[in-house]
């Protein structure tokens, strides 16, 4: 809270409003799904509805709490109308409403004057401080730990949903909160939709599996993916996956602090390239996550921000060829003075069950 306030001069505010949850959940510890926190130099006030009059309570600090009827956005607008002269208020354009922004001006009159946050709160989420590091490496051992369980049912004849269910099974069984987003299970040709939901088909002989997870833990998200082989694969795609997996490395080795998020990008292509598969990998190499599954920085093509010690990244490689199949290798690393370090500990070798 304190590092916010003291980086609004910067995009020429004197207040910033809050509107996007986990940003919300950082600030001040409130995990309700209705929120709204004001930021002022001297001030914060959570503005929530009265389902949350306990749990607000309990989980917030740094804030005062109130509980609101009729709408947060009038209830923040309303306390605006009562400033002395116009106010700056730093928002994000990405995270409200049309219909919001409207309900907060009638309740504020002329008070308001907007001003483009700038992604200051995702800004300092992107570097995460040791109680948060710590948090994000027990969320990817839990999954590395949920991934070597389910490996042990990969067989033809089970399904992509049974795979699925199982994974998200042994997450809470395991003490987390949930998957952090969907798992995918996609098998044979399907294994080339990089984004594929999980259906009920069944794994067959000689079809690549891909299995991309994740768990929340005490808050913080993890993200992880491995492909295996249902029996024994033919030498092309091993030699396809041990591509990968050097690009893999490749991203990796390029990780250091004060390296532009394009250049892990570039390096994990290049390596593709060389192998004559870069048309093959059709995605960005990675992403930051934390509170939730995908944050700054981007690793991305060309992506200009500079990488810094406390970030985590994932770095994922995959090549998807049609008809065939898919093969994407994810870790998660968080960026340190001496490079990357593994948070992600499930094997990389190819696995052929
Ligand atoms: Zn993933
Ligand atoms: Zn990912």
């Amino acid at each position: 809270m304190d590092r916010l306030r003291h980086s609004l001069s910067a995009v020429g505010a004197d207040a910033i409003l809050v509107s996007h949850l986990p940003n919300i959940q950082y600030l001040c510890g409130f995990t309700g799904s209705a929120g709204l926190l004001f930021v002022e130099p001297h001030s914060s006030t959570l503005y929530t509805d009265s389902r949350y009059t306990f749990q607000a309570r309990q989980e917030v600090s740094d804030a005062h709490v109130l509980i609101v009827k009729g709408g947060l956005m009038r209830a923040a607008g309303e306390k605006l109308r009562s400033s002395r002269g116009r106010r700056r208020v730093a928002y994000s354009a990405s995270q409200v409403t049309v219909a919001q922004r409207q309900a907060l001006d009638k309740a504020a009159g002329n008070k308001v004057r907007w001003v483009d946050d700038g992604g200051l709160v995702e800004k300092l989420r992107a570097v995460k401080d040791q109680d948060e590091l710590e948090r994000m490496a027990a969320a990817a051992a839990l999954i590395s730990e949920a991934f070597n369980k389910v490996v042990r049912l990969i067989r033809a004849g089970a399904s992509e949903l049974e795979l699925a269910a199982e994974i998200e099974y042994q997450i809470k069984q395991e003490g987390g909160s949930g998957p952090s987003f969907e798992t995918i299970v996609a098998s044979g040709p399907r294994s080339a939709w990089a984004h594929a939901r999980p259906t009920a088909k069944p794994l067959r002989k000689s079809e690549l599996v891909v299995l991309d997870q994740g768990a929340i833990l005490r808050g913080y998200c993890s993200d992880m993916t491995r492909t295996v082989f249902v029996g024994r694969a033919p030498a092309r795609i091993r030699r396809l996956y041990q591509a990968v997996l050097r690009a893999l490395e490749a991203g990796k080795e390029a990780i250091r602090p004060g390296v532009a998020a394009g250049a892990v990008d570039a390096a994990a292509r290049r390596s593709l390239r060389r192998a004559g598969l870069a048309r093959y990998f059709t995605h960005s190499t990675g992403h930051g996550l934390g509170l939730e599954i995908h944050e700054m920085p981007r690793l991305g093509k060309g992506d200009k921000t500079v990488l810094q010690e406390g970030m985590v990244v994932t770095v994922e490689p995959g090549v998807y060829l049609e008809g065939i199949g898919g093969i994407r290798i994810e870790d998660e690393v968080v960026v340190t003075a001496n490079g990357a370090i593994d948070l992600t500990s499930a094997p990389r070798d190819f696995l052929e069950l």
